[in-house]
C-alpha cells in the first residue's frame, strides 16, 4: 500500500496528495515551491 504524503505549495498555498511533489505548481506555476506537510497541516489548510 503506498503511503502518500501532502505536500503545500509555498506561494499559493495549494495542496497536492501523492508520492512527490509537483516539480511545478499548476496554480501558480512556479517551480520547486512544494514542501512536505504533515496531514494535520493539510487538513488545516484545506478548511480554510
Ligand atoms: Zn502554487
Amino acid at each position: 500500500m503506498a503511503d502518500k504524503k501532502f505536500f503545500r505549495c509555498n506561494v499559493c498555498n495549494d495542496i497536492h496528495h501523492g508520492m512527490n511533489g509537483p516539480e511545478i505548481c499548476p496554480t501558480c506555476q512556479n517551480k520547486n515551491v512544494y514542501v512536505e506537510i504533515d496531514k494535520e497541516e493539510a487538513v488545516k489548510v484545506m478548511e480554510i
